[in-house]
């Protein structure tokens, strides 16, 4: 191989690594934070922080660290949630949820396919009914008007914690009902 050649084909490496680790390093700045929890990926107007044996992890919404507090057998406590019109943090004692609406904004696992390929419908999904956090009264309730839910306070939704958990096949929507954002 003459010399020329040589040195073209090194600098071809020489780029081609830096554009893989450039690359590499955009796709890590860039790939949004998944639930501790759940695995699923963290949605900016749905996230909350919570305190499970001392340590704090940020999960996907607030209905997933419900669900959380009544699998497991320590308590889950809630530091913080975000406001859902500005995507702030807010405590979670000052803000009003809307629970039940039929906005979803953690994404669904793929629906599971039985042996005819049909999707079968969803009995149980641990980020559903979803509860969104909003820093103002006014907010919460304009949106239970447009896309359904009751406007709670946090001892409200609380309140849900310390009753024995329904049967999830009850308590679940239809999913039909459920409309989902990317
Ligand atoms: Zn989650």
């Amino acid at each position: 191989m003459p010399k020329s050649v040589m040195s073209k084909t090194v600098m071809s490496i020489v780029v081609l690594a830096l554009l893989t680790a450039g690359g590499y390093w955009l796709l890590q700045r860039t790939t949004p934070a998944e639930c501790k929890v759940c695995r699923r990926e963290i949605h900016a107007a749905a996230r909350a922080v919570i305190e499970v044996d001392g340590k704090q992890e940020a999960v996907c919404c607030v209905r997933c660290a419900m669900t959380l507090d009544e699998q497991e057998q320590k308590p889950v406590r809630l530091v913080e949630v975000t406001d859902y019109i500005r995507r702030k943090a807010l405590a979670p004692e000052d803000a009003f949820y809307v629970e039940g609406s039929r906005i979803v904004l953690c994404q669904s696992h793929e629906p599971h396919l039985d042996e005819t390929k049909h999707a079968q419908s969803r009995v149980f999904d641990r980020c559903e009914p979803s509860v969104y956090a909003f820093a103002r009264r006014e907010e919460a309730e304009a949106f239970a008007a447009q896309n359904g839910g009751a406007v709670l306070r946090f001892a409200e939704l609380m309140k849900e914690l310390s009753q024995q958990a329904p049967a999830p096949a009850a308590n679940a929507p239809a999913g039909a009902r459920t409309q989902r954002k990317p």
